[in-house]
């Protein structure tokens, strides 16, 4: 069968992005295709985990699709404290037509558009997509299932995650995809006191959580324990209207933020600086001012290092980008850009970056500790994607074993899902869940 409707059958998205459906990367006149194995955000391990232990299956993955879309070269990019513990050093051929980049320790490298530079020099213009560039880009997870439906027959059902933060003992697990993070927690003796959160994702990036109502999606690539009052966490409970009030009377307009910003550095026109002065009225009145909000990558520089006066520029952009985003507006440009000529000389240190989060004391390299199956009941969502949702494709009694199709893809852009255990389903509004009884 054709790769791409392989791989839409097996309801593939990006491992750990804001999960795009993986099949509809596939397009011609690609030239390159990037794996991101970085890892950017601190305190995770599930990639390099991923790459420790299937790293035949990952490269098997990389080869369907260069295969498949007759591409001469791919890179798997990881960062210089990965190979290091990996023992592979930039350069080496991993396989015919694949070959091992490494990446410096610097935050944010795994953004896509950082990432792409950093590994192939090519800039892709700004809020276009990178096979604009002749680049596909994709997670190393992602290739792992490529490799789990062509050479195993098998669909996405399960998800490797890592479970770390302020926890007695970092792990890498692998689960079912649906597993209720309330019992995964009770198997591994993992509390979250009142005094901490949960965040699905990295501490830069990564979303606060509920650890009683939270599942295992598509994209959870780690669960993370965190205190309150560290920066990484406060930065989250921002109120984003009083830091638009705020920034237009507390700026003094020094464009620390503008100039250590990563986008800004690869040469996009977005200036942090210019939108904290922008008028809160005028983003209402006149959208356009602000559309260079939409190239703003969320990685959190600009608010928790740049700014001397506490001011969260990303806030205000974050405000901006919803504006937007009713409007249905975003910033493309037809033209190319350069990157600033000191951006090497700027990029953070991934090091200095988790000292400035207040998660440097938690950073400890997790342990694989396998796959855990036991789970009796699962919830599988039918909006894991970006698109439309899926469309139940099972009533409630129904007997469905792992690997089944539960839910169909819609219209259009979307994926179908699959059970990722045995049992009986009872189907909901927004999720079926399965038990094993
Ligand atoms: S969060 Fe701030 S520093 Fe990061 S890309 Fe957006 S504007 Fe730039
Ligand atoms: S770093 Fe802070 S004070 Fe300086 S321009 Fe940016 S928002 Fe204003």
């Amino acid at each position: 069968m054709d790769l791409k409707i392989k791989m839409k059958e097996a309801g593939i998205v990006g491992a750990g992005g804001a999960g795009f459906p993986s099949f509809a990367k596939l397009a011609d006149g690609a030239e390159v295709l990037v794996i991101n194995g970085a890892e950017c955000e601190p305190l995770l391990y599930t990639d390099y985990i991923l790459l420790k232990k299937e790293m035949d299956g990952v490269l098997l993955g990389i080869k369907a699709v260069l295969d498949y879309l007759s591409v001469g070269k791919a890179l798997l990019c990881v960062k210089d404290h990965t190979a290091k513990k990996l023992n592979i050093s930039d350069g080496t051929v991993l396989a015919d037509k694949i070959t091992l980049k490494v990446l410096p320790d610097v935050y944010p490298m795994g953004d896509e558009i950082s990432l792409i530079y950093q590994a192939t020099g090519k800039v892709v213009k700004p809020g276009n997509l990178p096979i604009s560039a002749g680049v596909i880009f994709y997670n190393v997870e992602t290739m792992l299932n490529v490799y789990n439906v062509v050479v195993k027959d098998e669909p996405l059902t399960e998800k490797w995650v890592t479970i770390g933060g302020e926890v007695s003992k970092p792990v890498v697990v692998k689960v079912p995809l649906g597993t209720r993070v309330e019992d995964l927690f009770k198997e591994l003796n993992v509390r979250v006191r009142e005094d901490q959160v949960l965040l699905d994702g990295g501490p830069s990036m990564g979303k606060v959580i509920d650890p009683e109502k939270a599942v295992i999606t598509k994209t959870t690539k780690g669960l993370l324990v965190l205190p309150k009052n560290i920066p990484a966490i406060e930065s989250k409970f921002l109120d984003g209207a009083k830091s638009v009030a705020r920034a237009e009377t507390a700026c003094c307009q020094c464009t620390r933020c503008t100039d250590l910003c990563p986008r800004g550095l690869l040469g996009y026109p977005l200036e942090p600086h210019k939108m904290v002065r922008t008028a809160k009225n005028a983003v209402k009145l006149s959208p356009e001012m602000v559309l260079s909000a939409t190239l703003c990558c969320g990685c959190g520089i600009c608010e928790t290092l740049a700014c001397c006066q506490g001011i969260s520029p990303k806030a205000v952009i974050n405000e901006y980008k919803a504006l937007l985003a009713k409007e249905k507006m975003r910033f493309v440009a037809k033209d190319g850009v350069s990157p600033h000529k000191e951006r090497e000389y700027r990029m953070i240190p991934s090091d200095r970056w988790q000292s400035v989060l207040g998660v440097k004391k938690y950073d400890k390299i997790a342990e694989y500790i396998g796959e855990i199956n036991t789970f009796n009941t699962v919830e599988i969502g039918y909006r894991q994607h970006i698109g439309a949702p899926s469309v139940p494709a099972v009533k409630t009694g129904d007997r469905v074993v792992k690997g089944q199709i539960i839910a169909n893809a819609n219209e259009g852009l979307s994926l179908p899902q699959h059970a990722s255990i045995n049992g009986v389903v009872t189907v909901y509004d927004s999720k079926i869940v399965i038990q094993n009884k």
